[in-house]
């Protein structure tokens, strides 16, 4: 069999369709399925079959979904969510017991550090941080009972850079199940598979959808794995809505090209931002100026949509900041068509000491921007009237 691009996967993954013969795939809107007779539904219950039998296990959209995405990673099966968070803690509690032990970069999406420090401790899961800069460190981590090692990359909102082939090479080394969250850069930037890893997690919310519409997650990997995942989840409950599925799959067929334009209007706001006065640094992972450069330019195709820059000033400049913003939304969400601007100290990461913000790379002055798909030239006219006001 040939085997095709990721943009005509994308768009040419086999559809369910009804008598109708729809070119595009319809919404199946139904929480259950019918059965022919006793001996179907025997059959279909005792799993002799492949088969719908209720939304919280499958749905045509929610397969549609994840094939794709199976096919865009490289991995052998999926399971659909109803957020990212869902897939994290659902990938976590399927494949941990109690006692086991986790090693995760500190620098992870905000509930993903809840989940490590308030939640899996209440089942006697602990997990032990390593600093994104400290990767030389993950070994001496490694204990008897450690059973995960967990990665986002590029991370969130500082958007450092972790080397996952040579995570692959630890995780292979102790025997460990690589997850990486695999949501700032999309498979069509990053095939963690590709290096090592089990089992790739994403928000579905932000680069997939991109649109800003839907909630959604979803996490791949090989059959076992994601078996014990697939029930878990059909038993507790995190299914992913059709609805949300279906807006999804198509969200999906239009991924490369909305990434490349992000990518290339967010080179072009980072390189914009290296040249001004009232700023101190700007990480890119595709700016030469960037700590991790040549790993971002070994594991991605392009440096993604997230830029982070150090205004001059601390907290204030960064709050006068948003304040001046025009345009570009003050929002908590990423990857949206829509220019983001956030301002990590004063709102989403308020909460943590000077200490621990710095240890995950955000300082006072610290502004992430998702950059959008308006015309670069309106995106980087706003953020200079901001700069300069
Ligand atoms: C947003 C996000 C999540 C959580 O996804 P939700 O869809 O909001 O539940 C997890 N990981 C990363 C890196 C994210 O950006």
């Amino acid at each position: 069999m040939n085997k095709n691009h990721f943009e005509t996967d994308a768009i040419r993954t086999q559809i369910e369709r009804t008598e109708f013969l729809e070119h595009s795939a319809p919404l199946y809107l139904s929480s259950s399925f019918v059965f022919e007779d006793a001996e179907d539904m025997r059959a279909s219950f005792a799993e002799e079959k492949e088969r719908n039998l209720y939304s919280r296990f499958t749905n045509p959209n929610t397969t549609e979904f994840v094939d794709k995405v199976c096919k865009m990673e490289g991995a052998e099966a999926g399971y659909a969510f109803a957020t990212g968070m869902s897939a994290v803690f659902s990938t976590f509690a399927a494949l941990l017991n109690s006692g086991d032990h986790v090693v995760s970069a500190r620098s992870v999406f905000g509930s993903t550090h809840a989940l490590f420090t308030k939640f899996l401790p209440k089942w006697n899961i602990e997990t032990s941080y390593f600093k994104v800069n400290e990767v030389d460190k993950i070994e001496s981590l490694i204990q008897p009972n450690t059973k995960i090692l967990f990665a986002e990359t590029p991370t969130n909102p500082a958007v450092d850079v972790l080397d996952l082939e040579y995570l692959g090479e630890v995780a292979k080394k102790h025997n460990l199940t690589l997850v990486i969250d695999n949501c700032f850069a999309t498979p069509y930037l990053q095939k963690p598979i590709d290096f090592g890893a089990h089992i790739v997690v994403h928000s579905a919310t932000k680069l997939m959808d991109g649109q800003g519409r839907v909630l959604g997650g979803v996490a791949v990997g090989p059959k076992d794995l994601i078996r014990e995942i697939y029930l878990f989840s059909r038993n507790t409950g995190p299914a992913l809505s059709p609805f949300n599925a279906w807006v999804l799959s198509k969200s999906l067929e239009t991924l490369a090209v909305r990434v490349d334009r992000h990518c290339e209007n967010a080179l072009k706001v980072a390189e914009f931002l290296e040249t001004h006065s009232q700023v101190n640094f700007v990480k890119y992972p595709f700016l030469k100026s960037h700590p991790q450069y040549k790993v971002a330019k070994k594991q991605m195709k392009q440096g993604g949509s997230i830029v982070a820059f150090e205004i001059k000033g601390g907290v204030e400049a960064g709050r006068n900041f948003l304040n001046n913003i025009k345009m570009c939304s003050l929002s908590a969400n990423l990857g949206d068509t829509r220019t983001i601007v956030t301002h990590p100290a004063s709102t989403t990461h308020s909460k943590l000491s000077e200490e621990d913000r710095l240890e995950v790379g955000i300082s006072d002055g610290l502004v992430r921007v998702s950059v959008g798909l308006e015309n670069v030239s309106d995106v980087i006219n706003d953020l200079n009237q901001a700069l300069s006001s």
